[in-house]
């Protein structure tokens, strides 16, 4: 049955038909509906909302011509100032609601409130300037002595006249509110001067977003082994498939990039450039910048929506001017692009690429991929640690490879050694949580008046403090996980929910007194640095101590400038740093990173390991990095040190192989939550069974994840091992099937299922 227009919203699309396209593609992967996409990927100014206001026009006249509905409307709307169509439905019942909105606009009794155009407009400024009636010299000349009375007066236009025409750069205005606060007279000075018809207010249209910089003219030439590099990226994109750069950290990838993009914008093609996190790139943007100034934009969840919607349509209309290259988070890959001429994916081993929470459930990098198809554009993955995934499409031919051995200017790999913390704790060695070699290599860099960089994957004090008679541990109230203690807050914090409480005095089992902090942090190693090197200047850079605005590039501007010494911190100290005076990286504890309980934990402690690494060195001198670990032997430390990632890729590969994980197998986490228990349990059995009937032996659980309860929500999980030949499309309205099957089994109110497609 065909419906009625309601309304016509937009002049023009704002969504284009590749997005859609994409869009679809994303719901269908990923096991999540359309909407889910839609909402994910608009900014909120440019959902239809049916809040939409709606109020009676103060300026309507009652005539005699309106009906009983009409009238009770009007009179509601007039009783309760404003309404929303939801609730007219609700007053007038859906049908006649419609009829009736529809006659009382068409005789302007009432207004709909504009808020989705409101949003689009573009924010406004007063500017002061002279009036038309004072153009001349003289005419000046004449209201300057005609105020020789009002001496506040004939000072602001002193100053209006001094900052705008007699300014040794000339201009005609000046934003109102800079001339009050310059001049520092009163509004009602100004009002005077403009009702006088000597000054006269203007107000102009302006962005919302930052643009101010001019690109430099100035681009660093590539050298020679960086232009056998372009040359073979290029020559890759012609076998139009997505290409794996694999170079090494500081082999000049970004530099790459740039004369990349440079082409592409000369073609007028629009590039997106993506990174794992947007608040760790403040190098990077400053780098593209310099390169195109105002074409460079960022996109990312902290812009409020005014300025998003903004950058919507920038891309949108493809403006040559700003955001022809959009940098941004994964959810960039959301926008509007009309005609992308390339896509990079920076980092793109990085998981923080897929989004766990809420659906929909994707992953960036391949979303890209997808785009590229889309737009017929080519895709550039770049790391110096490929994921195992594109790595394994290398070796299937699906992606081109190239490589880039060299470090930018020849400059050696850092020296890799590993410390055996055992035999250091054994011989009574230890300097606090330092091993000799690790303290004696900090030694001579401050003593050379070097940078340290020392990584450790636990912020807070300690991980967990437990009572030494008895052995009971704090948990928290809503989750079971044990609790961080956090010294400078002085309590223990759920690193789940932010749940906080007071380090307690007493076990809570015995009431011994003697209650211990277990394993160290961040904190804690900042606190014992600050014993061992009195002299050195120490900082922390950690979730805890980032979270004020710009706080991040605050401390990257001190470390730049040396006024830090040691920067400790959790991987945000991995990511993409580029420092030119950092001798020594130290990784205080290996073993958290080997022992963490994933298919992936190896994977992911070479890709670490080797990233922090790349901090060393960069320039001039070869860096020295320091692994500590009580499993001195372990195969994978040994990898890191010979940069081996083949050896490693080859051998796990094989286990992944026979385990039936990825990147042979395709995975899918479906995960079960419940506040009850036992409703949990019935649930997350109910939908393995039905699971089994289709998918049999390939599938397992449900099983509870290693924290089996957040926020009082217990949750199960079970996983699908699926054969990757498999009709995957078929599999997935098989399992979403079930899914909604047993979600309208009676009893079953309350229970949440979700699936995550490809989980990391
Ligand atoms: P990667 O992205 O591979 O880690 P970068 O592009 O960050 O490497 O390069 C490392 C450092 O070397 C940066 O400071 C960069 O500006 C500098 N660099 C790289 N290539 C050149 C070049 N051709 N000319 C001048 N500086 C360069
Ligand atoms: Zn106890
Ligand atoms: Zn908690």
């Amino acid at each position: 049955e065909l419906k009625e227009i309601e309304a016509v919203l937009d002049q023009e699309p704002i969504v284009n038909h590749a997005q859609i396209i994409a869009w679809e593609w994303v719901a269908n992967y990923y096991c999540c509906s359309l909407g889910e996409v839609y909402k994910a990927a608009l900014p909120s100014a440019l959902k239809l909302e049916s809040q939409s206001n709606i109020c009676v026009n103060p300026n309507f006249e009652t005539t005699g011509e309106l009906n009983g509905e009409e009238t009770a409307l009007l009179m509601m709307l007039q009783g309760k100032g404003q309404a929303n169509i939801r609730e007219i439905n609700q007053f007038l019942g859906k049908k006649s609601s419609y009829a009736t909105l529809k006659i009382l606009l068409e005789k302007n009794a009432i207004l709909m409130e504009e808020k989705l155009k409101e949003s689009y407009k573009p924010k406004t400024v007063s500017m002061i300037r002279l009036a038309k009636e004072v153009s001349s010299p003289d005419e000046i000349q004449l209201a300057l002595e005609s105020l020789k009375k009002a001496r506040k007066q004939s000072e602001l236009l002193t100053y209006f006249l001094s900052a705008t025409i007699f300014h040794q750069e000339p201009k005609t205005s000046l934003l109102k509110k800079e001339l009050l606060e310059q001049a520092g007279v009163s509004e009602a000075v100004l009002k005077a001067l403009i009702d006088k018809k000597i000054l006269e207010n203007e107000s102009v249209e302006i962005g919302r977003l930052e643009m101010n910089h001019s690109a430099d003219q100035y681009l660093y030439e590539l050298n020679e082994v960086q232009e056998k590099t372009l040359l073979e990226l290029k020559q890759a994109f012609r076998s139009n498939r997505p290409v794996l750069l694999h170079g090494v950290t500081s082999s000049g990838k970004t530099e790459i990039y740039i004369k990349l993009i440079e082409e592409v914008l000369a073609e007028g093609k629009q590039v997106l450039y993506l990174v794992p996190e947007i608040g760790l790139t403040s190098q990077l943007i400053t780098r593209l910048k310099r390169a195109f100034g105002d074409r460079a934009g960022i996109y990312h969840s902290k812009f409020n929506d005014a300025e998003r919607v903004e950058i919507w349509f920038n891309i949108l209309h493809d403006k040559k001017d700003s955001y022809q290259v959009v940098v941004g988070a994964r959810s960039a890959v959301f926008l509007p692009f009309k005609m992308l001429g390339l896509i990079i994916v920076d980092e793109e081993h990085e998981n923080s690429y897929k989004q766990f929470d809420p659906a929909p459930r994707y992953n960036a990098r391949d979303l890209a991929i997808v785009l590229g198809q889309i737009h017929k554009s080519p895709v550039l993955l770049g790391t110096a640690t490929p994921s195992f995934e594109s790595y394994y499409n290398v070796k299937l031919d699906k992606y081109a490879l190239v490589e880039l051995n060299e470090r930018f200017q020849g400059i050696e790999m850092p020296e890799i050694v590993v410390a055996d913390i055992r035999k250091a704790t054994r011989q009574r060695q230890m300097k606090s949580l330092l091993t000799p070699s690790l303290f004696e290599e900090m030694k001579l860099a401050l003593e050379n008046n070097e940078q340290v960089i020392l990584f450790q994957n636990r912020r807070g004090f300690a991980p967990y403090v437990q009572c030494k008679t008895c052995g009971w541990i704090p948990k928290c109230k809503n989750c079971d996980v044990s609790l961080t203690y956090h010294k400078f807050r002085s309590g223990l914090v759920c690193h789940y929910c932010g749940h906080t409480s007071s380090l307690p005095a007493n076990c809570g089992e015995c009431h011994s007194e003697d209650i211990q902090t277990k394993g160290f942090g961040t904190e804690q190693i900042e606190e014992e640095l600050g014993l061992l090197f009195p002299e050195a200047s120490i900082a922390r850079m950690d979730l805890d101590t980032t979270r004020a605005k710009r706080s991040f590039e605050q401390m990257i501007y001190k470390f730049e400038n040396r006024q830090i010494d040691i920067l400790v911190g959790t991987q945000m100290v991995t990511k993409g740093l580029d420092f030119d005076h950092v001798r020594v990286v130290g990784i205080l504890n290996a073993d958290q990173l080997l022992n963490y309980p994933d298919f992936r934990s190896f994977e992911r402690s070479f890709q670490l390991m080797a990233q922090v690494s790349g901090r060393a060195g960069r320039k001039g001198k070869r860096g020295k990095v320091v692994i500590q670990s009580s499993q001195a032997d372990h195969e994978v430390l040994q990898e890191v040190v010979d940069n081996n990632f083949i050896q490693l890729f080859n051998r796990q590969m094989h286990e992944r192989k026979l385990f039936r994980y990825p990147p042979y197998f395709r995975l899918i986490k479906l995960v079960v939550k419940h506040k009850n228990r036992d409703r949990l349990d019935l649930g997350a059995n109910q939908l393995a069974d039905l699971l089994r009937k289709h998918f049999r032996n390939q599938v397992l659980g449900p099983e509870y994840p290693v924290v089996g309860r957040i926020q009082n929500w217990y949750q199960k999980e079970i996983w699908l091992k699926l054969e990757k030949s498999k009709v995957l499309n078929q599999n997935k309205r098989m399992l979403m099937d079930a899914i909604d099957q047993v979600k309208s089994l009676p009893n079953n109110g309350g229970l949440v299922i979700y699936a995550d497609v490809d989980p990391m």
